[in-house]
């Protein structure tokens, strides 16, 4: 059983500018460059091109990274590429470069992180790369392994350098070159405002609930709450799963069958509305790569401190840059077979020692198996029936200890995964919807709720059975709905008729 090291913790925070689409794109766009053309190095007059090229796709690169292009979105990508290639009719100068970033790319992303990388951070086998080519074309999150969007960016990014590099090199650029640079990039950004304005029609609507809304909190209703996240596991796959131990969890107690994730659905962020209760915006994560570290609104570990009351979460490295000190930090680091035992082996280390009274445990297994072998293959089913043993086994461990006792259970996912490399973050519907089900102490049994939710019920929900005050920025609403005595309804009818 280890715990993440300050090496890993900074090790998962540097992987991630190269895993997270939006940083990857200007990093691996400038190294590109700068080996086509390591000849060059040593030339004064190379550094200057190459500052005054990449200083001209910086708009570019500001409209990559304030516009997702999610999903089908990215399609619109190859237009600008085309019109590029009208414009300024020079395919023929850029062949070579353009090759060396595709060739890059794919080594990037297949061998790189597909092979090497997972190979020796979670053993999965050196051939990984006879499958994870498939998943890498057709992938369609947020990551750099997106390769259907990212090759249209390296390709205009590349193009636009080696054009406005050509012009310095040789001084042959007069202010109409520029003009037209301008009006292209303008029409590029008109685009993307155009597209994110009127096509992106999937983003979750926003709750508008908060705190003063909700309903009063009177006392505890459970002693203990324990939120089992089985990370990435896809809703339809979970139904196909042989999981005895959860479904009957599920049939005896209260089932969400609508509860959707938040926008965008990385594991960081999800993680943050979760306990939260706020949206991405408001807490302030936005993608697994935070550059700022901790959440700007209250947790429920805030809120369980303000009433003498522990939480903790245990969980990967990277939930420490957005709720620091209340995660203990399992490292990913680890062969896929071991990671969940040896997480439920430290969960029940933490039980014993601190004995919280909110205990989160994340199972990353299911996820890291979707994300290097596919999330439609036998290994990502025989990843969600392991943890199905693994949760059983906690649980029962919990129940001998007398600490199911008025202790309640959520057992959920962060995000679903979608096709390709077990993607998820631009909420395609494998990735929107996910299991949801609440049992134990309080709860009604037997009870299938259809009415749509949002993650961001759960911390005011656990706020809400822990009698602890609502998070500041909680949405919610708490899930009434599963309670046994429904007190939350009847306090709201109450308020209503004052
Ligand atoms: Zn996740």
């Amino acid at each position: 059983m280890r715990r993440a090291s300050t090496f890993e913790i900074i090790a998962a925070r540097a992987w991630n500018v190269l895993n997270e689409g939006r940083p990857f794109t200007p990093v691996f766009v400038a190294g590109v460059f700068l080996l086509y053309h390591a000849g060059d190095w040593g030339q004064a007059a190379f550094w200057a091109a190459f500052g005054a090229a990449l200083a001209a796709v910086l708009p570019l690169l500001a409209i990559y990274y304030v516009y997702d292009f999610p999903l089908y979105l990215r399609n619109y990508l190859w237009l600008p590429v085309v019109a590029a290639l009208v414009v300024w009719d020079g395919a023929k100068d850029v062949i070579g470069l353009w090759l060396t970033g595709i060739g890059l790319y794919f080594f990037f992303t297949v061998f790189f992180w597909g092979t090497f990388y997972y190979h020796l951070r979670i053993g999965t086998t050196w051939l990984n790369f006879t499958r994870f080519w498939k998943l890498v074309l057709q992938h369609s999150d947020s990551t750099s392994g997106n390769a259907q969007e990212q090759l249209p960016k390296t390709l205009l990014l590349l193009f636009v350098m080696e054009t406005v590099y050509g012009w310095t090199r040789e001084g042959s650029s007069g202010s109409e070159d520029w003009v037209t640079l301008y009006l292209f990039m303008a029409a590029v950004w008109l685009m993307a405002w155009v597209l994110h304005r009127y096509l992106f029609d999937w983003k979750p609507k926003e709750r508008s609930e908060s705190p003063a809304t909700l309903p009063p909190v009177q006392g505890a209703i459970s002693r203990k709450v324990y939120v089992l996240v089985v990370d990435g596991m896809r809703k339809e796959r979970f139904e196909q799963a042989n999981a005895p131990f959860l479904k009957r969890l599920r049939s005896e107690g209260t089932e969400f069958t609508a509860m959707e994730t938040v926008y965008p659905a990385r594991t960081v962020v999800c993680f943050s509305s979760m306990f939260t209760g706020a949206y991405p915006r408001e807490h302030g994560i936005q993608s697994n790569f935070v550059y700022r570290l901790g959440v700007r609104t209250e947790t429920i570990f805030d809120s369980l401190r303000k009433v003498g009351k522990t939480g903790r979460l245990l969980g990967i490295a990277h939930l420490i840059d957005s709720m620091g000190d209340d995660v203990d930090a399992i490292t990913a680091v680890m062969r896929h077979d071991r990671a969940d035992a040896e997480t439920v082996e430290m969960a029940k280390r933490i039980v014993e020692e601190r004995n919280p009274d909110l205990m989160v445990v994340q199972l990353i297994g299911t996820d890291q198996i979707g994300h290097s072998r596919g999330v439609f293959y036998d290994d990502y089913l025989e990843k969600i029936e392991a943890a199905d043993r693994l949760l059983e086994d906690f649980v029962g461990w919990l129940e001998k200890r007398g600490l199911l006792e008025e202790a309640t259970i959520v057992v959920c996912a962060d995000h679903g995964q979608a096709i390709g490399i077990g993607g998820h973050g631009h909420l395609d519907e494998g990735e929107r919807w996910v299991p949801f089900f609440m049992a134990g102490h309080g709860i009604r049994q037997g009870i299938k709720v259809d009415t749509p939710h949002s993650l961001v019920s759960l911390a005011p929900t656990l706020a809400y059975l822990l009698g602890a005050p609502y998070p500041d920025h909680s949405r919610g609403p708490v899930l009434t709905e599963a309670l046994a005595d429904r007190r939350g309804e009847e306090a709201k009818e109450g308020l209503e008729t004052t």
